[in-house]
């Protein structure tokens, strides 16, 4: 075969692949008039050749952010470099529907897109090739697998009788309070709380009454908490609160808040109705304590001296 003859043949060749391979393939002119359209573009556009060629790339496709497309192919024109969208910047650039069954929980096809400069035969760059790769399966997989991530997360912080703040994930909020406090001068209250007699609970009732006790223990405390106000299950029916903002005159307002509400509850379940109370203490952060052992030490002694007072009462440390 003559050198011609091979080169047309290559062509050829070419030319079937551009139109079959699963990868979309278009190009603009500096117009953004549509030049060519494969195959891929036609099957998921449902939009032929004959449709869109010639067209305004915006008239034919308006969920294209048109300021947005503009600035892409100023920049793959003056640095005459490709270009990148990646589906995580912009789910798609075309608005196809998502067929495949295994991906089945998006509406549409998630798409890394590239701009690529196209040179002339006087090497000025008068068009910009599109490719678009259907990347629906890596993403869909993707943003399930964070969606599970972020559950355990939740999981492993919260704590699974009352849905309050682990032991744990509590400790950490309390450390990360000293350290920032130590650069802020906003006052900040530590408050723990202990059901009052909760044994004599447990051993009238029984322990599936007393858990109940503490799902309704901590229903109220987070009903009487503002959204910044970090609080936890310190341990079996103890209760801890980090008071934003709250010095100690602030912070013995919403205890004695929550002490009312309590006194005044009646945790009714399994046939029996129950009044219960709570004991408090309250330490205000200053410059003394310097860790948050110190400080969780600080509201346990108030504690204990509302337990020694006669419980159902709040004690401001000293
Ligand atoms: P005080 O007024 O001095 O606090 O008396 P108290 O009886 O409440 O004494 P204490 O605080 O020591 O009692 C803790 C009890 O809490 C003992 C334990 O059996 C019970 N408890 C701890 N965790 C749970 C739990 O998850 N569910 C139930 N039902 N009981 C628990
Ligand atoms: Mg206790
Ligand atoms: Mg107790």
């Amino acid at each position: 075969m003559s050198t011609e003859a091979n080169n047309i043949r290559d062509i050829h060749w070419l030319m079937d692949m551009y139109r079959t391979i699963d990868v979309g393939v278009t190009a603009i002119d500096r117009n953004y008039n549509i030049q060519t359209w494969n195959n891929f573009m036609q099957n998921h556009s449902g939009l032929n050749s004959a449709e869109v060629v010639g067209k305004n790339i915006f008239t034919s496709f308006p969920e294209i952010p048109q300021a947005w497309f503009e600035r892409k192919i100023e920049s793959v024109l003056a640095l005459q470099n490709q270009a990148y969208s990646t589906w995580r910047q912009r789910p798609h650039l075309f608005k196809f529907p998502n067929y495949r069954p295994i991906s089945g929980t998006s509406e549409f096809m998630y798409q890394n897109v590239t701009f690529i400069p196209l040179l002339s035969a006087d090497t000025s760059i008068s068009h910009i090739g599109i490719n678009v790769f259907d990347v629906t399966e890596i993403a869909v997989s993707e943003l399930n697998l964070e969606i599970v991530n972020n559950k355990l997360s939740t999981l492993s912080r919260t704590d699974g009788l009352t849905q309050l703040n682990n032991r744990a994930y509590w400790e950490e909020c309390l450390i990360k309070e000293i350290n920032r406090n130590s650069r802020s001068q906003e006052p900040v209250s530590l408050l723990i709380f202990d059901i009052d007699h909760f044994k004599n609970v447990n051993d009238t009732y029984g322990h599936t009454f007393g858990d109940e006790v503490l799902r309704h223990t901590s229903a109220i405390l987070k009903n009487n908490i503002r959204d910044v106000d970090i609080a936890g299950r310190y341990g079996g029916e103890e209760f801890g609160v980090i008071l934003f903002g709250a010095d100690t005159k602030g912070a013995m307002v919403f205890a004695e808040r929550l002490r009312q509400n309590i006194e005044k509850h009646t945790v009714t379940s399994s046939g029996h109705s129950l009044n219960f109370t709570i004991s408090i203490g309250i330490a205000e952060l200053t410059n003394s304590i310097k860790d948050h052992k110190t400080w969780i030490e600080c509201a346990d002694k108030a504690l204990y001296a509302s337990k020694e007072a006669g419980r159902n009462r709040t004690t401001v440390f000293q």
